[in-house]
C-alpha cells in the first residue's frame, strides 16, 4: 500500500511519537498547579510557544494553543465576530474555505450577522480586488485560506491584506495556514495576517493540538471559558504532550519546508503531465498551486468508485477533502470554481509527503491507467 493522503493526516515523525510517551509518563503534572512538578509542565508549555513563535516569526505570546485548527478556525472567526461586534456585522470571506471557516461563518449568518462569500476564478485563486469591493465599512472580519486543501490553489495573500487595509484599516484579516505551512514559505507577518491557523498533525506532529497566531492588540471573545489559560482566549488544561511534541513538527516543518518543496515539486509536475496527457480526467490543479496537492475529476464517475479501484492496486487516495469526504453531495469547491456537477462528483485529491519518491509515482502512474480502463470496461458493460 502506498499512502497519498498527507493533506488529510501526515505520519508522525518517530520523535514526536516518542515525545508524546515520555511526556505522558513523566509529566503528568498540571501546569496550573503551584508546585514544583505543575512548573516544570508550565515551563514545558513557554518552551513550546516560544519555538513555535520562533518558527512562525512572531512573539510567544502572540500563540494560543487550541485543540485543532477546526477549533482555531473556529476562535478566528466567531471569536472576532462576538467581541467586536460594536464596529458592524459583516464578514467576508471565500467560496474556497474549508468547513471550518465556511460553516462558523454560515452559524453567524443565523445569528444576524451578514455574510458575503467571494468566487474564486476557474483556477482556484480569489482576485484581490474581489475582496476590496467585498469590505464595508463595517466588515469586523475577512478569512482567507493560504492553499486549498482540494486543489491546492494558492492564494496571493499579501495582495488581499493590503485590499482588505486600504478598504478598511480596522477590518481583521485571517489566514487559514493549514495546508501552506511547511509547504510554502512565509508566516503571519509575511502575509500581513491578524490571525493564523495551524494545524500540527498535517505537518508530521500530533493530533489534538492547533495553533492559533492573535496579533498583540487583538482580542477574541473566548468560545470555552473557564479557567484563565490561554491568555483567557482559551479555557482548559493544556494537552502538555501534544503541545510539545506538536511543537517540535513546527520547527522541523520550518526548517525542511523549502528542501522538501524541492523535493515534492518534481514529482508533482510528473503527476500533472502525466494526469493531463488521459482523455478521460479533467486536472483541476496546476503548477502555480501548492507542491503536495494533485487533484483531477474523472466526470461522471463517482470519485468513491475511482478511489476504491485505486485501493485495489495498492494506492490509498482522498476523494476530496478529509473532512467533506463522507458527503454525497458535489464539491463546493470545485462548482465555485466553474466545474459541472459530473466533475465536481469525480474528485480525486492526491497529496504528496516526504516518503514519495519516483518510483511511488510511477507505480501511482501505472495504478490509475489500470482503475481507469478498468471502470471504463465495466461501465460499457452497463449499458
Ligand atoms: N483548514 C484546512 C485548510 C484543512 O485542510 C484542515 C484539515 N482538514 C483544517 C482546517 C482543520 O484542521 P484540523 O484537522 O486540525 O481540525
Amino acid at each position: 500500500m502506498i499512502y497519498w493522503d498527507y493533506a488529510a493526516a501526515a505520519p508522525p515523525y518517530e520523535e514526536v511519537v516518542r515525545t508524546v510517551e515520555q511526556l505522558m509518563q513523566l509529566h503528568y503534572a498540571n501546569p496550573s498547579s503551584l508546585h514544583r512538578a505543575g512548573a516544570d509542565a508550565a515551563a514545558l508549555i513557554r518552551r513550546a510557544r516560544e519555538v513555535c513563535a520562533s518558527a512562525l516569526g512572531v512573539r510567544a505570546e502572540e500563540i494560543t494553543f487550541t485543540s485543532g485548527a477546526t477549533e482555531s478556525n473556529n476562535l478566528a472567526i466567531k471569536g472576532a465576530a462576538l467581541q467586536y461586534s460594536g464596529r458592524g456585522k459583516h464578514i467576508v470571506t471565500t467560496e474556497l474555505e474549508h468547513p471550518s471557516v465556511y460553516e462558523s461563518c454560515l452559524q453567524l449568518r443565523e445569528m444576524g450577522w451578514e455574510v458575503d462569500f467571494v468566487k474564486p476564478k476557474p483556477d482556484g485563486g480569489i482576485d484581490p480586488y474581489d475582496i476590496a469591493a467585498a469590505v464595508r465599512k463595517d466588515t469586523v472580519l475577512v478569512s482567507v485560506m493560504h492553499v486549498n486543501n482540494e486543489t491546492g490553489s494558492v492564494q496571493p495573500l499579501r495582495d488581499i491584506a493590503r485590499a482588505v487595509k486600504e478598504a478598511n484599516s480596522r477590518t481583521l484579516f485571517h489566514v487559514d495556514g493549514v495546508q501552506g505551512f511547511g509547504k510554502l514559505p512565509g508566516g503571519p507577518r509575511d502575509f500581513g495576517a491578524d490571525l493564523y491557523s495551524l494545524s500540527p498533525h498535517k505537518i508530521r506532529g500530533p493530533r489534538g493540538v492547533g495553533l492559533l497566531y492573535v496579533r498583540e492588540g487583538v482580542r477574541l471573545f473566548p468560545l470555552i471559558s473557564g479557567g484563565s489559560h490561554e491568555n483567557g482566549m482559551r479555557a482548559g488544561t493544556e494537552n502538555l504532550p501534544a503541545i510539545v511534541a506538536g511543537a517540535k513538527a513546527v520547527r522541523l516543518a520550518s526548517e525542511r519546508q523549502r528542501e522538501l518543496a524541492g523535493r515534492l515539486l518534481p514529482l508533482r509536475d510528473r503527476l500533472l503531465s502525466f494526469l493531463r496527457g488521459i482523455p478521460e480526467l479533467v486536472v483541476n490543479s496546476s503548477e502555480a498551486g501548492a507542491p503536495h496537492i494533485v487533484h483531477f475529476s474523472y466526470p461522471g464517475m463517482k470519485g468513491e468508485v475511482l478511489a476504491r479501484q485505486l485501493e485495489q492496486l495498492g494506492m490509498l487516495v482522498s476523494t476530496r477533502s478529509a473532512c467533506s469526504s463522507r458527503t454525497a453531495e458535489p464539491s463546493r469547491v470545485l462548482l465555485a470554481m466553474g466545474r459541472d456537477e459530473a466533475a465536481a462528483l469525480g474528485g480525486i485529491r492526491i497529496s504528496l509527503g516526504d516518503s514519495h519518491t519516483e518510483s511511488d509515482v510511477a507505480a501511482l502512474e501505472t495504478a490509475i491507467v489500470e482503475a481507469v480502463q478498468a471502470l471504463k470496461i465495466a461501465e460499457g458493460g452497463m449499458r
